[in-house]
């Protein structure tokens, strides 16, 4: 169903000749169905516009970032009117004291915080201010966990060394065993556990932390001396209005943040606990754009809408209702759908579906209806989805899993999967 004649494919082919690859990281070519655009052109509230005009709603909402609808009127004008005044200084200004104010006093375990850039930015210094606090190296953490893209936790090795990967020692999500195991061959080593707060792995079935091992991870830091971190730059905020392991009464020494906590706006954060204070304080931690003002407007406009709204209540309604739905449409057209992770963060693989041909399949029927969504990424909801869009949304699979029931006969009948051209999977 490629458009052959659409700006996309044409901007497809004009970055296949200026972008290595054409495009790079989770944008790559190929990781989603061949009808799906790769530009976009404009996002408003729950939806976007892709390069050739045609509107969707967005179940990826910019994978994670927004949270509250692209071009927030109340968030977007707090950044353009700090823009105004001035955002990358030769310093930062009063909103970087209002901000670490207003982060610590929302989340729990936290006393202070250092503002940064992206996600990985976070995650690496937590790396390091773990090591400099115990003066150790080892860090376990789970296999598949994704903690960003710099070379000591990126899930291609390609252009990275062993060394880059020294000294850390992976466990199972949620196998209280298997953590235990890693903990005692670290033994003297143990510089930090870091812990996503639910098992998102890309995939895979999606898990809820099981709190006997989330408390075994807390209490073997805690007798260490090693530092437990809780990477919330996926789901902090989406979860709670706090660090998402408040939900299980489990509070990390560090906790990091990121994508939605300015609705899309570029910062991101290390948050700690007092007794890390000095070690965040002793290492060298810094870029050209971490300081910028409009971000930090941006993101204080985003925490008082996560405090004074019910933002939380809505989307977590509303995720529920699109799982239930699916679920009905799923099986009255013959299919097991197998939906896991929180509802806010959505994610649906086929029963029987090892090379996600289904799940391709259906995501572009889905699209061609004007749904965006994603075959095998976790999904998410955003507060500027009504329930209108999620009645939409489900009125719009019928027609989908019928198409799916027909390239399945088709495939059976040894036709390929129109789906299956080019990229695919
Ligand atoms: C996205 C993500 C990161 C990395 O954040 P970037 O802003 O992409 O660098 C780290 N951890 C988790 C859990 C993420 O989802």
């Amino acid at each position: 169903m490629a458009r052959p004649n659409s700006r996309d494919r044409e901007l497809r082919e004009r970055a296949a000749a200026v972008i290595p690859g054409g495009m790079y990281g989770h944008q790559s070519v190929g990781l989603l169905p061949d009808d799906y655009p790769q530009f976009f052109e404009r996002g408003e509230g729950a939806h976007i516009w892709d390069a050739d005009g045609t509107r969707y709603l967005d179940f990826m909402c910019a994978y994670g970032p927004n949270l509250f609808g692209y071009g927030h009127p109340e968030i977007d004008a707090a950044y353009v009117r700090q823009l105004g005044l001035g955002d990358t200084l030769t310093g930062p200004t009063a909103l970087m004291v209002e901000l670490a104010e207003a982060m610590t006093a929302m989340v729990a375990h936290a006393d202070w915080a250092i503002f940064c850039k992206n996600g990985t930015d976070a995650t690496t210094m937590a790396l390091t201010t773990a090591r400099a606090h115990t003066r150790r190296r080892t860090v376990v953490r789970a296999n598949g966990a994704y903690h960003g893209a710099a070379p000591w936790c990126v899930p291609r090795p390609a252009g990275t060394i062993d060394s880059d990967r020294a000294h850390q020692i992976l466990c199972d999500y949620n196998d209280v065993a298997s953590l235990a195991a890693a903990v005692a061959e670290a033994g003297e080593d143990l510089a930090a556990i870091f812990a996503a707060p639910f098992k998102h792995d890309a995939f895979i079935d999606q898990a809820d932390p099981d709190p006997a091992y989330a408390r075994r991870a807390r209490e073997r830091c805690h007798h260490t001396g090693a530092l437990l971190v809780v990477d919330d730059v996926r789901a902090g905020f989406r979860l709670a209005r706090d660090c998402s392991w408040s939900r299980i009464g489990v509070q990390p020494d560090l906790s990091t943040w990121g994508k939605c906590i300015a609705n899309g706006h570029p910062i991101s954060a290390l948050l700690g606990s007092d007794k890390a204070r000095k070690a965040a304080g002793s290492i060298y931690v810094t870029g050209s754009f971490w300081y910028q003002a409009a971000p930090m407007a941006a993101a204080l406009a985003t925490l008082r809408l996560i405090r004074e709204s019910d933002y939380l209540e809505r989307i977590t309604a509303l995720g529920e209702r699109l799982r239930t739905g699916l679920g009905e449409r799923a099986s009255a057209a013959g299919f097991a759908l197998r939906q896991t992770g929180p509802g806010v963060m959505p994610l649906f693989l086929f029963e029987g579906d090892p090379d996600l041909r289904k799940g391709f399949c259906f995501s572009s029927e889905m699209l061609a209806r004007g749904v965006y969504l994603h075959p095998w990424h976790n999904m998410f909801l955003c507060a500027a989805m009504t329930e209108a869009d999620i009645a939409g949304a489900l009125d719009t699979p019928e027609g989908a899993f019928e198409a799916l029931t027909r390239q399945i006969r088709d495939l059976a009948r040894g036709e390929k999967l129109a789906v299956l051209s080019a990229g695919a999977r």
